[in-house]
């Protein structure tokens, strides 16, 4: 979401005159793009904005958006008051505002909903993989995500305005479209004029007529969400990817109940089931949270077990990390931090093996893989295979890197695959 957001506000202020920079002391103004998700991102933005107002031009104006600004609003200034704007991840198409108006300061945070869409203007040529915003914000308040406080209530966007961001993205270099919402699995809309209702599934299929597009994906998924449609289309659509991430947070009941996320764990592995029936290349990655507040030795141990059970590969896990505007951060049996720690040293390690292996299963293997550009050396090309494993291969010499292309895996290690290309 964050990148998609940077894309935009790089586009907007093209349109400005603006280009972007590497070089901070070159810069006229400075943006940093937010999260808010866990404490320590929101630490680090300010950390950063310290650095910044040092290190900048004096004339430069410096400023945040997204979701640290939705949840400092005026607060910034108070920390920082030289900074120029804080603009919450609804509003940064106002950004412009500061530009007429330079000695002033730009607050607003108001959630407009999907207005910033029709706001921003369209990027001139799309990157290979193209991030569509589907939606805004989630409805699903479980009790430990700022989201819905930052982000607002869950809002789909237009299925038609969504086919013509696709079609321009396919008509100006994307091969792939990313399909990007909090809860994405869950989006609806309803034509108002012939009743009629879309949801992702319609999207896919829609998508892929498009001859340039030739991968598809989304993220990210609530387990309750995966609907047999859209279980269907991984059967039927071999440009959508075979792999999806489900975040499960936890593999203890108690714990997803306390969370709010209300799904049963059986549940949960029937959806898993159906989905390899459906296509039994599919891998599935997860997010997790340890150190939930009441998480006992137990409930931890069967998160364990069921990463064990569904074999995740490429998953992120956090230590819970108590937000502002959340139910959990007032539960309280908060875990202390060196519990956290090492449970999350335990589940990270296990799911690096995890990673590993399915690394290494892919050795002898061909995929057909996109590319994302050359490595800092300039010797290699990075691709990401149809699970998003990085693969690295010898940059090819007095010929034009290919942007998608057939890879025999070669090598693997935990972090990455090394190929070759046959094609
Ligand atoms: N709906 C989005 C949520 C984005 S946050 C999604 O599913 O991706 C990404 C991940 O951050 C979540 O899945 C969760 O594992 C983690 N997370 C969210 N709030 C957190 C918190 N308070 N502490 C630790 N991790 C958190």
């Amino acid at each position: 979401m964050n990148v998609y957001d940077g894309q935009r506000i790089a586009t907007m202020l093209n349109k400005h005159g603006f280009e972007q920079t590497d070089i901070l002391t070159d810069a006229d103004i400075i943006i940093l793009n937010t999260c808010a998700v866990r404490e320590k991102a929101t630490n680090k933005v300010f950390s950063a904005l310290g650095r910044i107002r040092q290190a900048k031009k004096p004339s430069a104006l410096f400023g945040i958006v997204g979701c640290v600004a939705r949840e400092t609003g005026g607060t910034a200034f108070k920390r920082i008051p030289d900074l120029n704007f804080v603009l919450g991840p609804q509003s940064y198409h106002k950004l412009p505002e500061i530009l007429k108006n330079p000695d002033t300061k730009l607050l607003n945070i108001d959630l407009t909903g999907l207005e910033k869409f029709d706001e921003l203007p369209q990027m001139e040529k799309s990157p290979a993989v193209a991030y569509i915003p589907i939606q805004e914000g989630c409805n699903h308040c479980c009790t430990y995500c700022i989201v819905p406080y930052t982000r607002g209530r869950e809002l789909s966007r237009p299925f038609e305005d969504i086919i013509k961001d696709t079609i321009h993205a396919a008509n100006t270099g994307a091969l792939e479209i990313c399909f990007l919402g909090q809860n994405v699995n869950g989006y609806k809309y309803t034509d108002e004029t012939t009743g009629k209702i879309y949801r992702l599934s319609d999207l896919i299929k829609e998508t892929a007529k498009l001859e340039s597009i030739k991968r598809i994906r989304f993220t990210s998924s609530y387990p309750t969400e995966m609907t047999d449609d859209l279980i269907d289309i991984f059967k039927t659509e071999p440009k959508l990817l075979p792999f999806l991430n489900m975040p499960i947070q936890s593999g203890s009941q108690n714990v997803l109940t306390k969370m709010n996320r209300p799904y049963s764990l059986d549940l949960y592995i029937d959806i898993v089931d159906k989905l390899k029936s459906a296509r039994p290349d599919i891998q599935i990655s997860s997010d997790f949270i340890v150190g939930f507040p009441g998480e006992t030795d137990q409930d931890f141990e069967q998160t364990m077990e069921i990463a064990r059970k569904i074999k995740y590969i490429n998953s992120y896990s956090f230590k819970y990390s108590p937000r502002p505007h959340t139910a959990a951060a007032l539960m309280k049996d908060q875990i202390p931090e060196a519990i956290k720690a090492a449970r999350l040293a335990k589940l990270d390690s296990y799911l690096n093996e995890l990673q590993r292996a399915f690394n290494e299963s892919c050795v002898g293997k061909t995929m057909e893989c996109l590319c994302e550009g050359p490595d800092k050396t300039g010797n290699h090309i990075v691709y990401r295979t149809p699970y998003m494993q990085q693969c690295i291969v010898d940059a090819p010499k007095d010929m034009p890197v290919k942007q998608l292309v057939k890879i025999r895996i070669t090598d693997a290690n935990k972090a990455s695959l090394r190929g070759e290309v046959i094609n």
